[in-house]
């Protein structure tokens, strides 16, 4: 992916936009800016995608999204139908649905509540009965299911493609992408924000864009910018090719799962989420995190060991040290979540399980993004913070950051997922390097 970019007379790259992280975020962005002839730099100080992008689930989900997101969400699904050729390559793209599968009253009634957003957004959204779903899902078997909330027009892709896929992309239109590169800080002047300090130099550019993921807290703070997010660890575990074809989609219910185009399901176990402490973020932001714990108290485990520890030793606040962020899985819940997967489909016969992985989460307090130009900084832009639902958003946020940064309209109202509600008091800090 590294491409040789050509140094100003200077000794110096210049680029019109400079983008630091190359998740599906940056990548994307790269992709549409280099499209529009914008001269651009991705510096990513591991492997294209090798974080959330390509760890998680692969949903493309409107169904249950806040309602300030869907606008987006119904721009990027229209995005996702004509990705593949738009990119000129497979993403295992299925337009099969997302499907959420009830077992009880509350959790029905909880679904149905979200019906009229569905009409009111235009979405296909339905309740199904058990006969319904088991009729869509033919090997599933699980007499406890009483129903379904259903999205037809709700998808999923291969994470593992999607994210190199725009970057070859925005390669090809003539974007440059530096990777084992990492960013150490970024510099403003007069309050613009004017270039970055990599592994390979100074790179200079007129509009810089943060897509760092869980890292963003961390390259912001220098700059007296409050990004108050927390790492939340998924876990995923893949098993072999099942002699069973099940339908494109992603099911979330006892457990969640999606068959990829090979015949191997990724199971997760969607019902608990952990919370690594660290230091000092965990003890920083976690009071703004009281009312979101509130509501999946139920689903939370916290644990205090190794990430409390490594946070300690300052291991956490060098961008060299993790190229890639590769939280050791969790292999007894991703076990119970694969014997519960087998007794819903009977017919796989034994499953042996493959690999596993973890990811973190880079999570917001309101489960909402930042997406804009940081206050205090002309210039100085971010999208993070996508707290476990990005991935769908990505072709979007793709096409909405490449316009913002260029000053274009951008067809949404961004006003929800404003820098200023976490970053109000601060003052710009200068951050000029000889
Ligand atoms: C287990 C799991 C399941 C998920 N399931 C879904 C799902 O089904 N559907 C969905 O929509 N979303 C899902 N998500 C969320 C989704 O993956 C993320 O929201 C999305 O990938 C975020 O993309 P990003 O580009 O912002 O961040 P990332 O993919 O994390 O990329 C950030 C990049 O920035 C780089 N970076 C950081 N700091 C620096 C620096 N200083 N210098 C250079 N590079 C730097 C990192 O190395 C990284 O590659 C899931 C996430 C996980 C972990």
């Amino acid at each position: 992916m590294t491409t040789n970019p050509v140094a100003t007379r200077s000794g110096e790259r210049t680029y019109d936009v400079a983008i630091v992280g190359g998740g599906i975020m940056g990548a994307a962005t790269a992709y549409y800016l280099a499209k529009a002839g914008v001269s651009v730099g991705l510096f990513e100080k591991g492997r294209v995608g090798g974080e959330q992008s390509s760890r998680n689930w692969g949903a493309v989900r409107q169904q249950q999204r806040d309602r300030a997101e869907l606008p987006m969400m119904i721009e990027s699904v229209r995005l996702w139908t004509g990705l593949e050729e738009e990119l000129g390559t497979s993403l295992d793209w299925n337009h099969q649905g997302h499907i959420a599968l009830v077992y009880d009253e509350q959790t029905g009634s909880r679904y149905e509540q979200w019906l009229p957003v569905a009409r009111e957004f235009g979405l296909d959204t339905t309740m199904l009965t058990s006969k319904e779903v088991h009729d869509l899902l033919p090997h599933y078997r699980d007499p406890e299911c009483t129903g379904a909330l259903f999205t037809p027009s709700d998808g999923c892709a291969e994470p593992e493609k999607v994210t190199c896929a725009f970057a070859r992309a925005a390669v090809l239109k003539g974007a440059e992408i530096l990777e084992l590169t990492s960013v150490s800080s970024i510099e403003t002047q007069n309050g613009n924000a004017c270039a970055l300090w990599t592994e390979q130099g100074r790179i200079r550019a007129n509009t810089i864009l943060v897509t760092s993921g869980a890292w963003t807290s961390r390259l912001l703070k220098p700059l007296g910018v409050s990004h108050p997010s927390l790492w939340i660890r998924g876990n995923v575990v893949r098993t072999n090719v099942l002699p069973i074809e099940l339908r494109k989609l992603l099911a979330w219910g006892k457990t969640s799962y999606r068959q990829r185009s090979d015949g191997r399901v990724n199971i997760a176990a969607a019902s608990v989420a952990f919370h690594d402490l660290t230091v000092p973020d965990s003890f920083r932001y976690g009071a703004k995190f009281l009312p979101v714990a509130k509501d999946h108290w139920g689903s939370f485990r916290f644990s205090i060991g190794r990430h409390a520890v490594r946070s300690l030793m300052g291991e956490f606040s060098d961008f060299t040290t993790h190229r890639t962020l590769d939280p050791r899985p969790e292999w007894k819940v991703l076990k119970q979540a694969a014997a519960l997967f087998a007794r819903e489909y009977p017919e796989a016969g034994p499953i042996t399980l493959e690999r596993a992985w973890g990811g973190f989460i880079d999570y917001m307090p309101d489960e909402l993004p930042v997406l804009g130009e940081v206050p205090g900084y002309a210039g100085l832009f971010m999208a993070a913070g996508f707290s476990g639902h990005g991935f769908g958003l990505g072709p979007v946020i793709g096409r909405v950051m490449a316009d913002l940064v260029r000053g274009n309209p951008v067809g949404h109202d961004l006003t929800p997922f404003s820098p200023k509600r976490f970053s109000k008091g601060f003052r710009a800090k200068e951050r000029e390097h000889a």
